[in-house]
């Protein structure tokens, strides 16, 4: 918030500022108003950000508003998903409201307008109004049906609502101009009539308002003084206001920002959901999925989202951002708040020929070299011990700072150990490697002051617990996943090699009593997060629990992806 405050206004602030300041409104009101179609992405993300983090900064509340107008698609499910993602956010509603909660005034006002002489009952297919319609550069044809009189549209209408015909047969349209420069004014649908079950109305309405009748007339009967929306609805505004001033009632104002685009991915709920439907990830909150569920389970971070839409700012112009710029903001985030721990991904067996067989001791580690207050723990030590595999090589390059035979490297809060020989099996693969310890260096630090340029991190091979760790790639190959040649489809720009699943890595022994109990956030179950030293940040995945172990890989410690 005080960041904030030394931040250049953007040009939302400059015109709430200015609002507040010459009296236009005491406090102001927004809302988010998803369509219950599907869960929320990252750019609803930027939105609730946006419309929540407006009203909180001056003072302000925001509704949350189901856009339900459209019935087919919509369902409860999604509303719960929508709520439980808000709030996990961290942001609290003033109210929630529904626009099917205005139904019936939508309709009266719809009456209204029939009697005002600026509506009619249209009984044109929707293809031969789309035809009729003209372009940019040609005006549309009228209606046959437009100059119906007010009493026989208003004796259709009602008859529209009462069901006596059927879909698709009759629209309600708004009277105003078939040659209008602004496409939206050649005489808008106002309703169509959908024979379909609603999952709050039910079976009472069989005609529907359209999003530009109910949205701006939904923003005033709530008082939203900002009614906040991405650029492609720029050409919808004067539509908005026409509407409002029609009906003479309480004048919200839109305003457009960018929508907020990232690469690599889709972020339209209808390409989510195909591909949920169709198996390509395994449901809304697949960790690879661009959704708020999604990046939950990835192990993102309700501060490292909001930090993300900070960051990006408001925008008047369209643009793509970096996915890295996402993993920034986690990164930064679980760098001061994750607990160190130690897992070997690719284990190989390192074994310390020269410690005793029976002793076991426990070293001291530090759980969070970024906050001393979280203290140190006991890491159990033996002989035996698991190694990345990675980390060891037979003749390495120079630079190789890690493991080879007679080199010193340190085992991370341990010792000194020095590489002496391997052990292979009958296809040459290092199933074992042999060293010898210095009982000096205990903690990791030679008394003479003799230095080792590597430092490797390790699990006790008797104590280590068995995990199942999934790393992922970007879900698409393509930086621009919808831009597809003739014949293909953004499907074909799906990444083959997005989920990689380890089987059988080892995870320091103590990560079994970190992960019982349940973490709440904001209300909302989250997972344990984790920094594995060197691996990257992890954290767990709902399909393990206590006695099977499963990590998902949040981000690596560091950008991997900028040098390709
Ligand atoms: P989609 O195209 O993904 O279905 P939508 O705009 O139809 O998105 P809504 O549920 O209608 O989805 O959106 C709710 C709110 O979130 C709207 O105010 C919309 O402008 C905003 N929003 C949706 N997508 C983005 C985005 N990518 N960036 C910023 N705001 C967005
Ligand atoms: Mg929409």
């Amino acid at each position: 918030m005080e960041e904030n405050n030394e931040k250049q206004l953007n040009f939302l602030e400059e015109i709430i500022e200015k609002g507040l300041n010459d009296g236009t409104y005491k406090s102001i009101l927004t809302r988010f108003p998803p369509e219950p179609n599907g869960y929320l992405h990252i750019g609803h993300a930027k939105s609730i950000c946006l419309n929540f983090g407006l009203a909180k900064k001056y003072g302000g509340k925001t509704n949350l508003r189901f856009d339900d107008t459209n019935p087919v698609k919509e369902d409860t499910e999604y509303v719960d998903s929508i709520q439980n993602d808000i709030r996990w956010l961290g942001f609290e509603w003033a109210g929630v409201h529904y626009a099917s909660d205005y139904f019936e005034q939508l309709y009266e006002w719809a009456e209204l307008l029939i009697k005002k002489g600026l509506a009619y009952v249209d009984d044109q297919t929707l293809d031969e109004i789309r035809a009729n319609r003209g372009t940019v550069t040609s005006p549309g044809k009228n209606s046959p049906y437009r100059d119906r009189t007010v009493e026989e549209n208003l004796d259709l209408f009602r008859r529209m609502k009462a069901g006596e015909f059927e879909d698709g047969s009759k629209v309600l349209r708004a009277k105003i101009d078939m040659a209008h420069p602004n496409m939206m004014f050649r005489d808008p649908i106002m309703y169509r009539i959908l024979h379909a079950h609603h999952h709050r109305t039910g079976d009472k309405w069989c005609i529907y308002p359209m999003y530009d009748y109910a949205h701006g007339q939904s923003d005033s009967i709530e008082g939203i003084t900002h009614s906040i929306c991405t650029l492609e609805f720029d050409i919808h505004r004067p539509l908005y206001d026409w509407f409002i001033e029609q009906l003479g009632i309480w004048p919200s104002h839109q305003y457009e920002f960018a929508r907020l685009n990232i690469d690599y991915t889709v972020m339209s709920k209808r390409k989510l959901l195909q591909l949920v439907k169709e198996g390509y990830v395994s449901g809304w909150d697949d960790p690879r999925m661009p959704t708020i569920c999604g990046f939950r389970r990835r192990g993102y971070t309700p501060e490292s989202i909001r930090a993300f839409c900070d960051r990006i700012g408001v925008a008047k112009r369209d643009n793509i951002i970096s996915y890295s710029l996402l993993e920034f903001s986690l990164r930064e985030h679980l760098n001061k708040v994750a607990q160190r721990r130690m897992a070997v991904l690719d284990p190989v067996k390192l074994v310390i020929d020269n410690y005793p067989e029976n002793k076991e001791e426990t070293l001291t580690a530090v759980n969070n070299p970024e906050n001393e207050a979280d203290g140190t723990r006991e890491v159990p030590f033996c002989r035996e011990l698991y190694i990345e595999r990675e980390d060891f090589m037979e003749n390495p390059p120079k630079k190789y700072f890690r493991l080879s035979p007679g080199t010193e490297v340190r085992l991370r809060y341990a010792y000194f150990v020095t590489a002496q020989s391997v052990e292979k099996d009958a296809d040459g693969n290092i199933t074992c490697i042999h060293c010898t310890y210095d009982p000096a260096t205990r903690g990791g630090d030679a008394p003479d002051g003799r230095k080792v340029k590597g430092t490797i991190h390790w699990v006790s091979a008797r104590h280590a617990v068995d995990a199942e760790v999934r790393l992922f790639d970007r879900l698409f190959a393509a930086e621009a996943p919808d831009e597809v040649e003739e014949g293909k489809t953004f499907l074909d720009n799906l990444n083959p090699d997005s989920l990689r699943v380890l089987k059988g890595c080892k995870v320091e022994p103590c990560i079994a009593d970190d992960i019982k109990g349940h973490i709440s956030e904001n209300g909302v179950a989250a997972p344990h997060r984790f920094q594995f030293e060197r691996m990257g940040y992890f954290c767990t995945d709902p399909d393990g629990d206590e006695s099977h172990l499963v990590f998902n890989r949040s981000c690596t410690l560091k950008d991997s992806w900028k040098k390709a």
